[in-house]
């Protein structure tokens, strides 16, 4: 790696640093997935290129818009910009709200991390900083009480208004130092210190003072190949996730009229009346059906050796119309042909124990003039899809029962 050649990097030194002056080195094509774009590398950068977790630097470079910033093998960082650019000095302004709220995050991160590593000797794994939520994977699985121990100890420390310092050192240098991860490579190594509580090896983008950050505050859990997921907003973020929690609070507690506190009982409450109306209407559901059993087969006519109930009910559903068939076949001597008025129609053919007409041969010579599918037992057959005039279909019923 030729020294010379690599972007120096203003943030590694001064991550305050929103606007600088660079000099164009080399113009390049875009990467693949930004065709009408271009590569600039500089001879010095303060924007942030995508590594280590966290996300690149938007903002404009020569009032160009970046696009994307990449960290290169070589030791350049590339500049993805919209449209073209002339060679020699160029300005750069990094969009820094959303710079800050990375900052923000990232130091959160190491002060949780750290709070994990000395309260409950749990490493972090690996680390996320998303456009929304970020998340630490820790190495072994942690119960809710050691969440909200080490979050407590992160914002102590956040309280304290702790000095983030930055400092290079050589990897004898590093040796002795407690850092609280093995760096990933050797050489010289960029290390971030918060004061008293951690020293990591990182190439990230930090606050100068905890302070900064605000306030870290875990949204969730969940449990990950043997180890826990951890997520979590700091400054900014906490204050729009807390923003959004209060809206949605408020409007249940508009909705059930109830004040926040009191959401889970009412929910709770809604949930038991909902599980009792529906056990009330399914009991009615039954009852009803009894009592329309009951005046069908007052109705019932005969065919063969059967009194038949031949019917197109709207109003059922396929379950509905099947208990209403077996209910008319469970008195001796009836059997029931269902549809519906409306095609294509559900169909059902049931009988009663003291028969010997086959259910399921009436169904499959019904299916097959009237189209449909379906099948079933010599007491009870049942299909669907059946097409016609529902006094066609249920005479031709007739008839086949009557001719059984
Ligand atoms: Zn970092």
């Amino acid at each position: 790696m030729n020294r010379d050649s690599m972007t120096e990097r203003i943030y590694y030194t001064d991550p305050y640093a929103a606007e600088f002056d660079a000099t164009v080195i080399a113009i390049e094509p875009a990467p693949a997935e930004h065709p009408d774009a271009t590569g600039v590398v500089l001879d010095r950068t303060a924007f942030y290129p995508t590594s280590g977790g966290q996300p690149f630097d938007l903002g404009r470079l020569a009032d160009r818009r970046i696009v994307d910033v990449v960290d290169r093998d070589d030791g350049t960082v590339l500049h993805v910009i919209e449209g073209p650019i002339e060679t020699g000095a160029v300005h750069g302004a990094i969009d820094w709200p959303r710079r800050f709220d990375h900052m923000q995050q990232h130091t959160g991160q190491h002060v949780l991390s750290a709070a994990f590593d000395r309260l409950l000797q749990v490493r972090t794994v690996s680390f996320h900083l998303g456009s929304s939520l970020s998340t630490i994977d820790l190495g072994r699985e942690v119960t809710a009480g050691e969440v909200a121990r080490a979050e407590s100890e992160a914002n102590r420390v956040v309280w304290e208004d702790r000095v983030v310092s930055i400092r290079f050192a050589d990897a004898q240098e590093a040796a002795r130092l407690p850092l609280r991860k093995e760096p990933a490579r050797g050489g010289r190594l960029r290390l971030i210190e918060v004061d008293d509580f951690d020293v990591s090896a990182c190439g990230g983008t930090h606050v100068a003072r905890t302070g900064a950050i605000g306030i870290i505050a875990v949204l969730s859990t969940e449990r990950v190949r043997g180890g826990t997921r951890v997520e979590f907003v700091c400054g900014g973020r906490a204050l729009a996730s807390l923003r959004a929690l209060r809206d949605a609070v408020a409007s249940s507690s508009t909705l059930l009229s109830v004040v926040g506190a009191e959401l889970p009982a009412a929910i709770d409450r809604l949930q038991t009346e909902s599980r009792d109306s529906r056990r009330q209407l399914k009991d009615l559901q039954a009852r009803l059906a009894e009592h329309e059993a009951a005046a069908l087969a007052d109705r019932a006519e005969p065919a063969g050796a059967a009194k038949v109930v031949l019917a197109a009910l709207d109003g059922y559903d396929a379950n509905g119309l099947k208990s209403l068939a077996q209910s008319i076949a469970s008195r001796p001597g009836h059997a029931a042909v269902l549809i519906r008025a409306t095609m294509p129609s559900p169909i059902v053919v049931a009988r009663a124990s003291d028969l010997t007409l086959d259910a399921g041969a009436v169904l499959r010579h019904l299916t097959a003039t009237f189209g449909g599918k379906g099948g079933g037992r010599p007491e009870l057959a049942q299909g669907g899809g059946v097409q016609g005039d529902p006094a066609a279909i249920l005479s031709a019923a007739r008839r086949l029962i009557g001719g059984a």
